[in-house]
């Protein structure tokens, strides 16, 4: 991100669109991983379901919760961006994504579109357990971690 003021309000604006209207909303029957999050200190709790196809790769995800508008924002980039990913990819996103809201710069090798949105989460350290609900209940999912909710707390 370059910082100015132009590209901040166009990353803004993806945020409040996708806490609007927010993007794979629902359950998948028969989900083949269910990953739970809640952060006590907001109130926010989503739940992410995943498919995957027989190479391995998302198939469809979906995501549902209750939170402040960061957190649904969020959980909503997180799906919207799953699709067609492997697990390993997913995790890669996980690390690209969480280290540029506390701090990191991309991975070069990483095309973040609309994610980079949630680079301006670093500006608001209170708000990164909210940003990173929906990306610490994927990354514990994907590690096998099991469908008990993981907690910011
Ligand atoms: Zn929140």
């Amino acid at each position: 991100m370059t910082g100015s003021a132009g590209e901040q309000r166009r990353w803004q604006e993806v945020i409040v669109d996708h806490s609007q209207f927010p993007r794979r909303q629902g359950q998948i029957e028969n989900a083949d991983l269910v990953a739970a999050g809640e952060n006590p200190l907001c109130g926010d709790r989503v739940r992410l379901y995943l498919r995957f196809d027989e190479r391995g790769r998302i198939s469809d995800a979906r995501f549902e919760g209750a939170g402040c508008a960061i957190s649904m924002a969020s959980a909503s980039l997180l799906t919207a961006q799953l699709v067609g990913r492997s697990r390993q990819q997913a995790l890669a996103m996980f690390r690209a994504v969480h280290g540029a809201m506390t701090g990191s710069d991309w991975p070069e090798d990483f095309d973040a579109g609309e994610l980079e949105a949630l680079e301006l989460i670093r500006k608001f350290p209170l708000r990164v357990k909210c940003a990173s609900l929906s990306w610490h209940a994927l990354r514990h999912a994907l590690e096998g971690g099991g469908e008990g909710a993981v907690t910011t707390e």
